[in-house]
């Protein structure tokens, strides 16, 4: 174990973020590329712990320690800490291995007394700077060190005062002004803090160092970390820097810029500062700051030094960078130095550009974009420019990416008539307080869903993500009035027709209308992707049900459709009665004449389908839920039976027919129900209990294939039975569908190049991989009835009662639908593919559960040589640069191996 327990910054460098922090490693490594920063030191995270270890209480040692790094920053400025003529002052910066907001904030000037003061005087001959530098350390070391608000300084004392004298800002004060507020600030302290204000300095440093421990563990840095999930184990550093001046006249200041624009990534200084004014002056808004451009005319020499730091950090670190500097006297310090944080625009467009710069390589580039990057230019979203003058409702969760313009509508019929989706196709937004299942048609046909109450797992949260519409959800201010068509939000009422706009990407909600930026596929991005395919040996494919999803996907490079649901088709207004019948006759001929004319809607549904696909794969999966998913619901048919009979006993006439039928109608769903439908009568047990239906369904298939073959197209279907766990019902089924393909074929006289294929989504199918891979000609892994089938969990339940518990109590990792269980479910997975493989070579092996959508998922597929993921259109290019990721990642590690 290391027990230095303190660095100087010419010890340290930025690979030592765990015992530095952060901004710690970075002023040492900037120190070390000969950069202008003010000496100091660093005292390590190891000691924080130490701290609380001990009780709260410095080590012993410490201050000792601290004393020696001192003398050698006193040796380099040629100052003493303390000293009557040329004093030296420091500042107490905190800094953790990330960056935390709800930390200490720092105390600049420390090391003022009136010895110091009197020495800093004669030197400078500023009497001015120094009350003013004086006034800032009384207030920012009584805050951290007694606990006194800052606002009881700045907005009571110090504006009070500013008013009886008539000065607009801080500026108008003169030396003797100055010196009057610290005597006031000075009796505040005496009042309320119990004690006067330290004149010891080597107290002042003890006492700050310990506030910056202390501060670890204060209320909002803990709820931070929760947050954030950083661990609270990994403490806080403590940096001790001697003081630069921004405040000492007029060709002095202070800033921060970032070295590329963080909102869209252009290659130009972005950033404002302020002359005459010192540490957070910029930030907390005292004075209005100016935009870094104006420093190149204000003083240009400054500002060509600045550009040239720039340019060799970004140099050295490779990334984008968020700098903190001060000007003192004409000259450039630099104070902090970080990876920019950006938005997924800027994150794309530097790293291109960054590539084209010679700074990184492709796989660099690759790495450095993160999927939630990628989902922020795959919606459309609200033009940043027009952010600032919008009108901000509320701000709900996040719950579903995209920006969305639209009427306010109140419930789901309304928005069904006016919006898309067969509606009258205006642009709406359903605001609802939360929403239920028999809202979905209303929510299709939206823009995007806001609701006020309701997480980010709640309905309205999970049936946007799954439609890709956006959605804000928990927008907790709203007052919604269903009845009275609107909601009210502050003083503002948003009636129904009034024009809103949501940011699903952020939660915002905005009065009006504001202009959106559609998805990006070209430009950056697209190279981007190009560099990501060039790296990736997975394949992309898509889940589909549609042809418009299907051209969406493509669009986004998907390679093929990995999953059609032919269901989703079954339930669409002009099917669904078709559907019934067939599946409550009693009447052979009556069934066989409802799957006729389903047969050719269905048939209809493949040809859109295959013309987008036209040339790649596309893998349909047979019917696959239970039959009673189609039928009328039973709790709502009792009621509806038993309101009819209440009102046939109060004596109302002429409900008898209307009773009946509902009567039988229950009967017949009653009939049909299951006391577990989801392990009861689905999937290839279906098949084998209905042949009739699947028959239909291949015929649907491959007479679609025909058609446009005959038309010179290429079609891959590759028809997918679901739901197997033994090979005796794929034997079954697949003979019969082979006959029925044999049968199609030599009527339609053209070759189709179809494939059998099977789901493996029980365990017993995939421990059983080697038999089943002798009759399917192809894998998929459902991972979503994988997972549920695996843990014995219904994912509903789960999710809706312990899942989210068991996570907290890390129990479970993480969530198992999100991020494949890689030692259960995923060791059935490897096995599956070898013995699958070892069965019948190149099987080709996919997996359709969303799991296909989610990186680390898909970085897990690479590794057991999946050919390909398949997901929602939308995250098809996220599933590209994750497999790209995953590409170089095994590279590296091979390499290092190789070693
Ligand atoms: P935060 O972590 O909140 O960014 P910092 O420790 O970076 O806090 O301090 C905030 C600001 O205080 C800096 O941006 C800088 O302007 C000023 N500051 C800190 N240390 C010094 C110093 N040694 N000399 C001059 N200004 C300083
Ligand atoms: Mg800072
Ligand atoms: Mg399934």
């Amino acid at each position: 174990m290391n027990h230095q327990r303190v660095y100087l910054f010419r010890e340290g460098n930025a690979s030592m973020r765990d015992l530095l922090g952060g901004k710690g490693a970075n002023l040492c490594e900037m120190t070390n590329i000969g950069l202008p920063v003010p000496p100091g030191f660093t005292i390590t995270t190891a000691v924080c712990n130490q701290y609380y270890a001990e009780g709260g209480k410095l080590p012993d040692g410490l201050m000792d320690e601290m004393r020696v790094a001192v003398a050698d920053v006193e040796r380099l400025m040629e100052r003493t800490f303390g000293g009557s003529s040329r004093p030296l002052l420091v500042s107490v910066r905190s800094g953790a291995k990330f960056s935390m907001p709800g930390m200490m904030d720092t105390v600049l000037n420390l090391g003022l007394n009136p010895t110091t003061i009197a020495a800093l005087i004669q030197e400078t001959g500023d009497e001015r700077f120094v009350y003013d530098s004086y006034r800032r350390f009384i207030m920012m070391f009584s805050d951290v060190a007694f606990g006194l608000s800052k606002h009881g300084f700045d907005e009571k004392i110090f504006a009070d005062f500013k008013r009886k004298v008539g000065a607009a800002t801080d500026l108008d004060l003169t030396a003797a002004h100055l010196k009057e507020v610290c005597e006031l600030f000075l009796a505040h302290v005496r009042t309320n803090a119990g004690r006067e204000f330290p004149t010891d300095v080597w107290e002042q440093l003890a006492l700050a160092v310990e506030a910056v421990f202390k501060s670890w563990h204060n209320d909002r840095a803990i709820v931070y970390r929760r947050t954030e999930k950083i661990p609270d184990e990994i403490g806080t550093a403590v940096n001790v820097q001697s003081m630069v001046y921004g405040n000492a006249g007029d060709d002095c200041g202070t800033g921060v810029a970032f070295t590329r624009d963080p909102s869209t990534g252009e290659k130009h200084l972005y950033g404002e500062y302020l002359m005459n004014a010192q540490g957070e002056d910029v930030v907390a808004g005292v004075r209005t700051p100016v935009p870094i451009s104006e420093l190149e005319k204000q003083n240009p020499s400054v500002f060509a030094d600045f550009v040239r730091v720039c340019n060799l950090l970004e140099a050295h670190y490779k990334d984008m960078l968020d700098l903190e500097f001060t000007i003192e006297h004409g000259k450039l310090f630099m104070l902090q130095c970080r990876s920019g944080k950006r938005t997924g625009p800027a994150a794309v467009r530097a790293a291109v550009e960054m590539v084209h710069e010679g700074l990184i390589t492709k796989e660099e580039a690759v790495n450095r974009v993160t999927g939630a990057h990628l989902d922020q230019l795959l919606h459309p979203r609200i033009d940043p420019a027009a952010i600032p003058g919008a009108t901000l409702l509320a701000t709900g969760l996040a719950a579903s990416p995209g920006a969305a313009v639209g009427k306010a509508v109140f419930d789901a019929n309304t928005a069904a008539e006016l919006g898309g989706h067969g509606g009258a196709g205006q642009a709406v937004i359903l605001v609802r307080d939360e929403t239920n299942p028999d809202d979905v048609h209303g929510m299709l046909a939206s823009k995007g869903v806001l609701t006020a109450r309701g997480g980010k797992t709640s309905h309205a949260a999970v049936v946007a993500r799954g439609f890709g519409i956006p959605c804000v959800a928990g927008a907790e201010a709203l007052t919604v009035d269903v009845h009275s068509k609107r909601f009210t939000v502050g003083g503002t009422v948003v009636s129904e027709g009034d024009t809103i706009t949501l940011d699903g990407s952020t939660g915002a909600v905005y009065l009006g209308a504001l202009p959106l930026i559609e998805a990006e596929v070209s430009g950056h991005f697209g190279e981007l992707m190009v560099w990501a395919d060039s790296l990736r040996t997975l394949k992309v494919r898509t889940n589909a049900d549609n042809p418009r999803d299907a051209q969406q996907a493509i669009e986004f490079g998907a390679e093929g459709i990995g999953l059609c649901r032919t269901e989703h088709m079954f339930f669409e207004a002009d099917r669904l009665p078709l559907v019934q019948e067939m599946i409550l006759t009693k009447d052979e001929a009556v069934r066989q004449q409802m799957l006729d004319r389903l047969q050719v809607v269905q048939q209809t549904d493949f040809e859109g389908i295959f013309d987008v696909m036209e040339g790649k794969p596309v893998t349909i999966r047979l019917i696959d839920p239970p039959l009673h998913e189609f039928l009328p619901n039973y709790d709502q048919l009792i009621r509806e039976t038993t309101e009819l009979k209440v009102r046939m006993d109060l004596g109302q006439s002429g409900l008898e027919s209307q009773y009946a039928e509902k009567m039988k109608l229950l009967a017949e769903v009653e009939g049909m129900r299951e006391a577990n439908p989801m392990l009861g009568l689905r999937g290839v047990r279906l098949s084998i209990v209905f042949p009739g239906l699947v028959v239909m369904q291949t015929r649907a298939i491959l007479q679609a294939a025909a058609k446009l073959i005959k038309q010179g197209k290429t079609v891959l279907p590759e028809i997918m039975i679901p739901l197997i766990s033994h090979v005796n019902e794929l034997k079954v089924v697949q003979s019969q569908l082979e006959a029925e393909a044999r049968k199609v074929i030599a009527e339609q006289g053209v070759d189709i190049p179809y494939q059998f294929g099977t789901m493996i989504e029980i365990p017993r199918a995939a421990l059983t991989s080697g038999e089943i891979a002798e009759y399917a000609q192809f894998f998929s892994f459902g991972t979503n009835d994988l997972t549920q089938t695996t843990f014995g969990y219904s994912r509903d339940d789960a999710e809706g009662k312990f899942l989210q518990r068991y996570v907290e109590q890390k129990i479970l990792p993480r969530n198992p639908f999100e991020t494949v269980d890689t030692t259960g479910v995923g060791r059935l997975m490897r096995l599956s593919v070898q013995e699958g493989r070892s069965a019948r070579p190149g099987l080709k092996c996919g997996i359709c559960g969303e799991h296909g959508g989610d990186p680390e998922s898909i970085a897990f597929c690479h590794e057991i040589g999946l050919d390909y993921v398949s997901c929602s259109p939308f995250r098809v290019p996220i599933a590209r640069l994750a497999a790209a990721q995953a590409a170089i990642r095994a590279r590296m590690t091979v390499s290092t191996l190789d070693k």
